[in-house]
């Protein structure tokens, strides 16, 4: 290895800015309210900020080309020639970047979803016949070159051809994009080529797909293509980045190869052994022992003794975090709302940066040098384990009671027959999700409130106009379950988080769910309890206007986990069932206001499917305990509602059943309700709500399209068993769409009704 090894470094950084300046330039972009200069200039000022922040703050090898105008798998596709023949028509370079995104008014854009098991989702590349890989490295070389001219030690971060294929979906008949993986070869050579002519004295190439089942033999195709790639006469330092969980036998096919460094994630994938793995002895092992996805403070300790043990394995260990930084918010400054023990137990993105050099520090002149930070992490970590809010014994002696009790409800026949003595619905009942637009009155009022400009009355008010309104629109529309409208709930997720104690929301704490899009997690720190009913008054109220059933509206426990940082001290299935018997309070409360529907909504439920298939039984048995635990708390006579965003059930179809809800509503308008031929397969026999229109689009469908749709959905469920929704809630369409949609959806439930 010709190549000096580095010490410290963070695998990518966040790209969104701060104070989400880029997705305020590209938003401002896209509206045409600025020019391409001067978005260019934003961006750039952002890559020499960030560079420049983590040079000071003693990284000597610094990440770059992780900026990204949207994602960096779209970033990928372009890199390698990839984007779609339909966005091919697009002139210019960037327009075409942001038409392959988000879609013109005639191109529709790639599909986008989760990356690995996090909130970010990127964009799905299309690999078809027609494509043609050819490379286009103007953006990883500038990007380079921008760092080196300021003087910083740099080193390009693209994403590896396996992991580049394994996500990308074929199309128009394609093979499976991962059988081209010989045609990227040598266009990773000629990149390698470039780079190192460039001055880059280390690439980092990301192949977190290796810690995942997704491909069959992961570790055949790494020793085959890094052993290509090291082999190439001309190229930086290899360095292939893994995170998200453990690599197994994927470790010793890298380290059979020429390439320099590996880096490895000891906080997902846990104690991996790396002694005694043949190869690694000449390489550079990039230990990833700071968690780059959660936001606790590092115990600096234990990640020292965890490095020391390395030490003997590898040529040389750097310190790092997990994997990038782009899943933590920047930095915890502008936290000051949290009182000083809590705040001393957090790490965000510059914290943590901190913690890498720190731990650096250690290794390079002996822990004594860094004495001072060693104490304050393990005063942090005792205060963390000694803290009341952690350790609430009521809460938990109530879980075991309850868990020993069971949950279980009755058994579905009986439930059946006391709910439709009590709902008296027709069939092919009428609902939807739970939202209504969230309209321009309703986030001005919402706005004027965290302003302080109105009161907590004067918002209510506001907002209980908004449910009347609602209430009287699906009334007029004749469907059949109402909903109050969701209107006072900023976020699905925070909405409850902020009404439970163990939670608190941050004020900055925005991370980049996808392209301009951030989200602003809350943290689940401690035991988690009640106050007080969080939903009620709403549900009540909205009852109270009309003698249709009102569907109470509440989000599940696997969802409410899935989309918070997480605390890090206890199993994920205990917090998911802390949060899951304060759900089962309100559902009962709901109850008892005289609510008779209930929905828990889950959508992340496969979401958080762990990467490894060895792992995936033991999740979806908490997870469906979680809500089994969060819906059986109520009468056989209430009937309890779930919703899943999503059509493809794959490996969770089991689960979706074991949920046991009596009314199941899901996505299947652009699937043509084929997921019910999936449902029927595994012997499903409640309730569903194949959503008959598609929300995301503005176009309204036909009565006679969603005819045609029901007539689809009882060729496979029986009308008493059928539900008529949409596939998603309103919240982000317009109220006209929405009632013209409505109308149409409930005239076609009539017509299929009519000719039963
Ligand atoms: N009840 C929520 C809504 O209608 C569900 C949102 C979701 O499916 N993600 O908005
Ligand atoms: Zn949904």
């Amino acid at each position: 290895m010709l190549s000096t090894p580095f010490t410290a470094t963070i695998l990518g950084a966040p790209r969104i800015g701060p104070d989400r300046e880029l997705k305020r330039a590209v938003e401002r972009y896209w509206a045409g309210r600025i020019d391409r200069a001067a978005l260019e200039e934003i961006a750039a000022g952002l890559r020499r900020d960030t560079v420049a922040a983590l040079s000071a703050a003693g990284l000597d090898s610094v990440p770059v080309n992780t900026f990204s105008y949207y994602d960096q798998v779209l970033d990928t596709a372009v890199l390698l020639g990839a984007l779609p023949a339909r966005v091919r028509g697009v002139a210019d370079g960037l327009d075409r970047y942001f038409a392959a995104a988000r879609g013109t008014a005639d191109i529709a854009p790639l599909e986008m979803t989760k990356w690995f098991d996090t909130n970010y989702h990127y964009l799905v590349p299309e690999i078809g016949p027609d494509t043609v890989f050819t490379l286009h490295p103007e953006k990883v070389l500038a990007e380079l070159k921008e760092a080196q001219v300021q003087g910083i030690s740099a080193r390009p971060v693209i994403v590896g051809p396996i992991t580049f294929l394994a996500l990308s979906k074929a199309v128009d008949g394609a093979q499976a994009p991962i059988e081209r993986l010989g045609e990227l070869l040598p266009l990773y050579v000629d990149l390698l080529g470039r780079l190192a002519d460039a001055g880059a004295e280390w690439v980092q190439i990301d192949e977190p797909v290796l810690v995942a089942d997704i491909v069959d033999n992961g570790p055949e195709l790494a020793e085959h293509v890094y052993s290509t790639l090291s082999g190439a006469a001309n190229r930086p330092a290899i360095l292939v980045a893994t995170y998200f969980g453990a690599l197994g036998a994927a470790l010793p096919a890298l380290a059979r190869t020429q390439i320099d460094g590996v880096a490895v994630d000891f906080v997902a994938g846990g104690d991996q052994s790396v002694a005694d793995v043949p190869g690694l002895a000449d390489k550079l092992v990039v230990a990833g022992v700071v968690d780059g996805r959660n936001i606790w403070r590092t115990d600096l300790a234990a990640a020292l003794s965890r490095l020391g043990a390395l030490q003997g394995s590898a040529k040389a260990v750097a310190v790092s975090t997990s994997c990038s930084t782009l899943h933590v918010p920047y930095s915890l400054d502008p936290e000051d709302g949290l009182d000083d023990a809590l705040r001393s137990w957090l790490a965000f993105g510059a914290e943590k940066v901190t913690e890498v050099v720190t731990l650096a520090t250690a290794l390079r002149d002996g822990r004594d040098r860094v004495a001072a930070e060693i104490e304050a992490s393990d005063r942090a970590i005792a205060s963390r384990a000694q803290d009341p809010r952690l350790h609430n014994s009521g809460v938990r002696e109530r879980l075991d009671a309850v868990l020993a009790e069971g949950i279980g409800r009755g058994p579905a026949v009986e439930r059946r027959k006391a709910q439709d003595a009590r709902l008296n619905l027709p069939s092919l009942p009428t609902t939807t999700i739970g939202s209504f637009p969230q309209t321009v009155d309703i986030r001005k009022a919402r706005a004027a409130l965290v302003a302080g400009e109105i009161g907590e009355a004067e918002y209510t008010k506001r907002m209980k106009a908004e449910v009347e309104t609602v209430i009287r629109l699906q009334e007029d529309l004749g469907l059949d379950v109402l909903v109050h409208g969701e209107p006072e709930r900023n976020d699905m997720v925070q909405y409850f988080a902020e009404q439970l104690h163990g939670f608190f929301a941050t004020k900055n704490g925005w991370v980049q769910s996808y392209g301009s899009r951030c989200v602003r997690p809350p943290v689940l720190f401690g035991d988690v309890t009640r106050r007080q009913p969080m939903t009620v008054e709403w549900a009540r109220y909205a009852q109270t206007l009309t003698d249709k059933p009102v569907k109470g509206m509440l989000t599940g426990p696997v969802t409410i986990l899935a989309w918070s940082f997480v605390r890090d001290d206890q199993p994920l299935a205990d917090s998911a069932n802390q949060v899951a018997l304060a759900i089962r309070d309100e559902t009962v409360d709901l109850q008892s206001a005289g609510i008779a529907i209930v929905q828990v909504d889950e959508p992340a439920l496969r979401e958080l499917l762990p990467l490894r298939d060895t792992d995936k039984a033991a999740y979806l048995d908490w997870a469906v305990g979680a809500f089994r635990l969060s819906t059986s708390g109520v009468s056989d006579a209430t009937q309890i509602h779930t919703h899943l965003c999503y059509s493809e059930f794959g490996e969770v179809i089991g689960a979706i059943a074991d949920l046991d809800a009596d009314v199941t509503s899901i996505e299947a308008a652009r699937s043509h309700m084929e997921v019910l031929d999936d449902l029927n397969g595994i012997g499903f026999s409640n309730s569903v709500g194949p959503g008959v229109y598609d929300i995301h689009s503005p176009r309204v469908p036909t009565a006679d399209e969603m005819v045609t749709s029901l007539r689809h959905a009882l060729d496979a469920v029986p009308a008493e068993r059928l539900w008529v929704n949409p596939d998603c809630g309103l919240k982000t369409r317009k109220t006209d769409e929405v009632t013209e949609s409505l109308r149409n959806m409930v005239q076609a439930a009539q017509l299929v009704r009519a000719a039963q």
